[in-house]
């Protein structure tokens, strides 16, 4: 008989489902928030890249659509991606630019007006003005439309790296897997310099998930 697969192999069903919310109503954006505290908590918590290697929707759908949808080209991503001055920089590109987005919320929150856009690839302002955000405060909203831009980024910038490379190639630059493992590889030090014996489980961003 054949064996059903584990729940957790299904949460490509939620990344797809988020974005495809998004669309309808900016303010589901909110619940991206669970793919940024959730892979934290278990790496501070467990100190280890669990969420990687199981959980993670978003990898799992570049899995089935680049592997078994065929639409990657199956090449290994070059060397840069995985280098560590890369990884770390992108981070920190990464995080400086939800910085500003943050700040945008707070502009709003003191009384600036709401803009209503979503921004791709941190350039592009997409309008975004078909949605009704009226029962909810302006820099709620303001927050779901940076937010979503994020996630949006970051879906497209995995898309292509998944057309060009490898499915998930994105992960070997992802600013998560990145933080993920290092807050592994913190915990393991500290464990380590404790005197307990410490079984890492941190892996490079690439064989965590490749
Ligand atoms: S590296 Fe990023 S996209 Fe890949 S599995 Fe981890 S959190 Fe998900």
């Amino acid at each position: 008989m054949k064996k059903r697969k584990p729940w957790y192999e299904y949460l490509w069903i939620f990344s797809a489902v988020y974005l495809t919310l998004g669309i309808f109503n900016i303010l589901f954006a909110w619940l991206g928030l669970i793919c940024f505290f959730v892979p934290l908590l278990i790496s501070i918590w467990k100190g280890n890249k669990a969420y990687c290697n199981k959980y993670c929707g978003r990898g799992q759908l570049f899995e089935l659509l680049g592997g078994r949808f065929g639409l990657s080209r199956q090449q290994a991503p070059p060397k840069f991606l995985r280098s560590k001055w890369f990884r770390y920089g992108f981070l920190t590109f990464f995080m400086t630019m939800f910085g500003l987005m943050l700040y945008s919320t707070y502009l709003v929150f003191a009384g600036a007006d709401l803009r209503e856009a979503v921004t791709l690839l941190w350039v592009f302002r997409l309008p975004w003005n078909w949605v009704n955000t009226s029962f909810a405060a302006p820099a709620v909203a303001q927050f779901a439309f940076g937010f979503y831009g994020v996630m949006l980024t970051s879906t497209v910038l995995g898309l292509v790296t998944m057309i060009l490379f490898k499915p998930r190639s994105w992960c070997v630059y992802c600013p998560m897997g990145t933080m993920t493992q290092g807050i592994c590889q913190l915990k393991h030090r500290k464990d380590d310099s404790n005197g307990r014996k410490s079984k890492t489980n941190c892996g490079t961003a690439e064989n965590a998930c490749q």
